[in-house]
Parts: structure tokens; sequence; C-alpha cells
């Protein structure tokens, strides 16, 4: 039984004498949301056409569960591509339930299920409008649709949140969500970190064409904490500026940010904390996935 576990090992790939994508390797793995980022020209769409077989790579392999892919495969996953390729004059669901058609499904199953996914992303009222009508954020929603329609196994989105406003970001997270809830292994491109980081399960971050740091987006953050800490007492913190091997980085009354040396000296903090009583909270501080964005990059 397939899983759809998609795997990039050593991908290179040059246009002419300048190499875009260098050795890059990473997974996708089902049930997961992973974020792909990196600034404008990092490598994100290529590696994306080329998981997609749109554009052939130099070197390295993609598989999905441990076999190299196929055309037949690529026809199962669903894509949402940087240039949007909806037909303007083409209704809604006319369109969306013609695309889930050419997967297979049944004329009732797609119109089903078209209504359904159309419904779930907050186009219940525009079904029957033309796609050049809809605002842009709507026609990218519509485009969302034509990606999911067929419940791909694998789904390749390259920035589906771009453009989109604060509540039709949430709509399209909960819907990517409920797809990689039922099994789906999800890649999507974006550079709005913030949304990035409250949606992802997993993380590549992609500069100038190598894969900086990849994982869980949790380990990461562990991985990137550092000796920062954050202790909040109820009375004054400001004897932690005497303490050996304490750098404070940011403080007010009982709050304080501190990097310790070592984590003995954070040990060694903590107790003096709890002994002058008053300790609210003392924890590592994990830094947002834009600091570490930031540190990778470097
Ligand atoms: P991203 O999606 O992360 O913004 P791209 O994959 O679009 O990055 O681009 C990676 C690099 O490859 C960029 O420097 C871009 O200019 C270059 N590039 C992309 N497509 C072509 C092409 N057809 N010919 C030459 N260079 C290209």
């Amino acid at each position: 039984m397939t899983t759809g576990k998609l795997v990039l090992t050593g991908i290179t790939k040059s246009y002419g004498s300048r190499r875009v994508l260098d050795d890059v390797s990473f997974e996708v793995s089902p049930g997961r949301l992973t974020g792909f980022v990196g600034g404008n020209g990092a490598g994100k769409t290529t590696t994306m056409r080329i998981v997609l077989g749109l554009l052939g790579s130099d070197g390295g392999r993609v598989e999905l569960d441990g076999v190299a892919l196929t055309s037949a495969d690529r026809r199962l996953f669903g894509y949402m591509p940087e240039e949007r390729g909806l037909y303007p004059k083409m209704k809604v669901l006319e369109q969306i339930v013609y695309l889930a058609r050419l997967h297979g499904m049944s004329k009732a199953d797609a119109t089903a299920r078209a209504t359904a996914l159309l419904t779930e992303l907050g186009l219940e009222e525009r079904l029957d409008d033309t796609i050049e009508s809809l605002s842009l954020g709507n026609q990218q929603r519509a485009q969302i649709a034509a990606a999911l329609v067929h419940d791909p196994e694998v789904l390749i989105l390259d920035e589906p949140f771009s453009g989109l406003d604060p509540l039709a970001v949430d709509v399209v997270a909960s819907v990517l969500q409920a797809s990689a809830a039922k099994g789906a292994s999800i890649l999507f491109s974006s550079h709005q970190l913030d949304v990035v980081e409250r949606l992802c399960d997993d993380l590549v971050i992609l500069a100038g064409g190598t894969i900086r740091a990849s994982g869980s987006r949790d380990g990461l953050r562990a991985q990137h904490a550092g000796n920062r800490y954050e202790l909040v007492s109820a009375g004054d913190a400001g004897w932690l500026r005497a303490e050996p091997g304490v750098t404070v980085v940011d403080f007010e009354g009982g709050y304080a940010l501190f990097d310790a040396d070592d984590v003995d000296t954070a040990q060694r903090v903590l107790r003096t904390a709890v002994d002058r009583g008053d300790v609210a909270s003392f924890a590592p501080k994990h830094p947002s996935l834009a600091q570490i964005f930031k540190e990778v990059i470097q």
C-alpha cells in the first residue's frame, strides 16, 4: 500500500552556467503540511516544477514511496501553479466539475464534490459566476478548489496564500489542514513567514538554491533556541543583571529575557529565582520562524 511520501534527493538544476538548485534534498510526508520558504529567486518554483515533471532536473531523484515518480503518479497530484490557470469565461462550478471529470469522476460525484469544496472555500454564492468576474482573492480560492477536487494524495501549491486577506488565509488554511488530516502530503511555498509558522508541521528553508534547514517546525525551533530564556516573576528581576554568565536582552520589572552562557548557568538562575520566591514562569524562549530564517540564510 502506498503512503504518498515524496522524497527529493540531490536535485540540481542550472540555467546556462548559472546553478539555481544545488543538491536539494528534502521530504514531504503524508498527513503533514510542509512549508517551503525562501526569498524571491531562491528556487522554490523551479523545485516544484521539477517535482511535477514540468521541468527536467540536471541530476537527482524524486521518489514517491521509494519508487521514481512516473507521469501516471504525477497526473494524480494536485497542483496550484504560480501563474494561475483557470478559464476566465467559464463559470466557477462548471470549471471545477470539468476538472474533476478529467480525473475520471462521474458527473454526479464531480458535482457533489466540487459544490462541497467550493462551499468550504466560501464560494457557495459564486458558483454560477464566471471566473473573470471574481475578485483576485476569490479566483485564488477557485484555483485551490481546482487543485484539490480529485482528493490528491500529493498536493503541490505555489504561493497559495499570496494576495489573500487574513480571513481568506484562514479559510484556505483550514481546507488544507482537512486535506492533510485525510492523509495528503502537502508542499506549499510561501514568503509569508507568519502564515507558514502557524500552519506548517514541517519546514524547508531554501536560499540561493541550497537547503539551509529542514525538519519539523517544532524541532527546528527547539534546535535554534540557543540559550535564550524567559523569566517571569512577581518581584523585581533586576538581580539577574549581576549574575555571572547572563546577558539580559530585555527587562521590565518582573519580566526578563536573557541569554545564558550555558545550561548550568540557566539552571543556577532558575534555582536562585525559586529561592527568591515569586517565580511565575521560567522557560527556554524558542525563536520565531522569521528569526530562524534570518539566522540560516546568512
Ligand atoms: P522562487 O520561486 O524561489 O522565487 P525560482 O525557482 O522562480 O525562485 O527561480 C530560481 C532562480 O532561477 C532565479 O534566479 C530565477 O531568475 C532563475 N530562473 C527561473 N526560471 C528561469 C529560466 N527559465 N531561465 C533562466 N533563469 C531562470
